[in-house]
């Protein structure tokens, strides 16, 4: 891998695949952000953007989610899979925003992992889309990409992923290629039978099935 390559690679997936890049979340706010990224693990954008319509509307600030009850927020979002420790995360990050933050989202990465059940990739996206700060959010898309187009070697972390990507690509690209590769991942290069035979990216790619 080299940042010629990297760019290369981006630069495709924009032309040919993915024209404008945005986030699929629904959200007003780095709040509503915060909770909808949070929801997100082990489920659909789609799915999350259903509940969180009336769970926002219901509890649109940290305060009134603080209050929230626990079995009311577990219901509204419980089609979203994981709702009781999703419920309670979001209720008790809520109360940490509140005690500690003069109910606003923190802009930090240390300050945001140490919320309840705000993980780094969760912290990296707030980081990305409410701050507009560069960071790449490796998710289980982003990772995937990372490995097929040789950013990584197999099995390597999280964590060398995201120092890898960050190393090969510049630093004014760091957010769009978050989405770049994330929604190339989830619509074409998927993990079970990717769309391989019309790719054209097979020449960066470890996994092309048409070779
Ligand atoms: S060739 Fe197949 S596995 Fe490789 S990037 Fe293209 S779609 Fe993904």
């Amino acid at each position: 891998m080299n940042k010629i390559i990297a760019t290369e690679i981006l630069d495709t997936i924009k032309n040919e695949y993915i024209i404008s890049p945005k986030p699929e979340l629904d959200y007003n706010n780095n709040f509503e952000l915060l909770c909808a990224v949070m929801l997100s693990a082990q489920t659909t954008d789609k799915r999350v953007n259903i509940v969180t319509k009336e769970l926002f509307m219901k509890y649109p600030t940290p305060s009134l989610m603080k209050d929230a009850s626990l079995d009311d927020v577990i219901s509204i979002i419980k089609s979203v899979g994981l709702a009781n420790n999703k419920a309670k995360n979001i209720i008790e990050m809520s109360k940490e925003l509140c005690d500690k933050y003069n109910s606003t989202v923190p802009n930090s990465l240390e300050l945001l992992t140490s919320l309840p059940g705000v993980g780094r990739k969760t912290a990296n996206v707030v980081l990305a889309l409410g701050f507009n700060i560069p960071s790449i959010p490796v998710d289980t898309h982003v990772y995937r990409m990372a490995y097929r187009f040789k950013f990584i070697k197999k099995d390597e972390s999280v964590i060398i992923a995201e120092n890898k990507l960050m190393k090969f690509i510049d630093k004014n690209r760091w957010i769009e290629a978050h989405h770049l590769l994330l929604l190339f991942g989830r619509y074409y290069c998927k993990s079970q039978n990717p769309l391989c035979k019309e790719c054209k990216l097979k020449k960066f790619c470890i996994e092309n099935k048409e070779k």
